[in-house]
């Protein structure tokens, strides 16, 4: 029986360099925050599907997503952070990594003797 599935990792927050709040206006208390989808085998991460990232203001707790945002302060600090902060980690391909190297192994071994 092979098990796999879907599952996510949050992101942690991390606060935006400048932009106010849509929703209470707060300046410069603005978050980046959100949470990266995988498929797994075995529970083991195989290869990332997709992320969702969206800002959230540390004073009314609301959160927004990028269509959703109104001030062009807030769009152009999210798309930088989103760029520099937000990458994939490595472990989410470790099972991909794990599948190449075996193949890559079984198809060097009998030149190896
Ligand atoms: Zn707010």
């Amino acid at each position: 029986m092979i098990i796999f599935g879907t599952s996510s990792s949050t992101i942690h927050p991390k606060q935006l360099r400048e932009g106010d709040c849509p929703y209470c206006k707060t300046e410069n208390n603005m978050w980046i925050q959100g949470y990266r989808k995988y498929v797994h085998v075995f529970w083991i991460p195989f290869f990332p599907i997709g992320k969702k990232v969206y800002s959230v203001c540390g004073h009314c707790k609301g959160a927004f997503e990028r269509n959703e945002m109104k001030s062009q302060k807030l769009i152009e600090s999210f798309e930088e952070s989103k760029n520099t902060y937000i990458k994939t980690p490595w472990y989410h391909f470790t099972g991909l990594i794990l599948l190449i190297s075996s193949i890559a192994l079984l198809t060097i071994l009998p030149y190896l003797r």
